[in-house]
């Protein structure tokens, strides 16, 4: 007899630049999955921070701040679109400015504390892509399927790099590497959630794979998993 398809929890964890956001995009809509970009969650909290004129070290103020701000997600014809409190910020909040500014707002415990919470709420009932840095280890170490998604630094910085000037913002190559590097630095070495691989991980190194490849390598194994709990229902 068929049976639905188990929704599963899929967590993609990784450096920036090693093709989480794309992937899990194209991976959730080929699953029919909700995807979660929670790097844009990150990135929208130091947005609004900087609006208010706060300190991007004062953990309390931020962590309530984090708590009550409206992130929402929206699809468009160029993509989908990040709001917050009704603004759109899809570009403003992936400046270099506000990269280097969310990695600081991203070690601060309150303000993981706000957007676990809500990453938790959003993907309980399963279905969902989940992307960012702490997913498999913290936000879902129970999730169906982990993948742990590389590549070298200098072809994360190289992408990053493209990506800003096919979005028309001024970079130098050089220059996006090194924050690249900067930025891996800093959320591997901090003291809450710092960016390691689950040990139950799928390892995944993009830097001489195409999109398209990675993906059917994912897909095939997230379908291998659905039907074995499929199986087991
Ligand atoms: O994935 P993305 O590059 O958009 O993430 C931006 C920043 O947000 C990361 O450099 C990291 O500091 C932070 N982040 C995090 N935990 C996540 C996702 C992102 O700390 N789950």
């Amino acid at each position: 007899m068929m049976t639905d398809r188990k929704k599963l929890i899929v967590a993609i964890d990784g450096p920036s630049g090693a093709g989480k956001s794309t992937l899990s995009k194209l991976l959730a809509r080929r699953l029919g999955y909700l995807n979660i970009d929670t790097g844009a969650m990150y990135r929208s909290v130091a947005w609004a921070a900087r609006q208010k004129g706060m300190s991007c070290d004062d953990n309390d103020a931020l962590g309530r701040m984090a708590r009550d701000l409206k992130i929402a997600f929206e699809p468009s014809d160029n993509g989908e679109l990040v709001f917050v409190d009704g603004v759109d910020v899809t570009a403003a909040i992936r400046t270099p400015e506000n990269s280097l500014l969310t990695a600081r707002v991203a070690a601060c415990p309150a303000v993981r504390a706000a957007l676990v919470t809500l990453q938790r709420r959003l993907a309980e009932n399963g279905g969902v892509v989940l992307e960012g840095r702490d997913i498999g280890t913290v936000v879902f170490p129970q999730a169906d399927v982990k993948f742990f998604l590389s590549a070298s630094a200098r072809e994360r910085g190289r992408r990053r790099y493209e990506e800003l000037r096919a979005r028309g913002v001024a970079a130098d190559l050089e220059q996006t590497i090194a924050e690249v590097e900067a930025r891996d630095a800093a959320d591997s070495a901090r003291e809450h959630a710092p960016l390691v691989r689950a040990a139950d991980a799928v390892d995944i190194d993009s830097t001489t794979l195409g999109i398209a490849e990675v993906l059917e390598k994912m897909l095939a194994i997230v379908q291998s998993r659905e039907a074995v709990r499929d199986g087991a229902k």
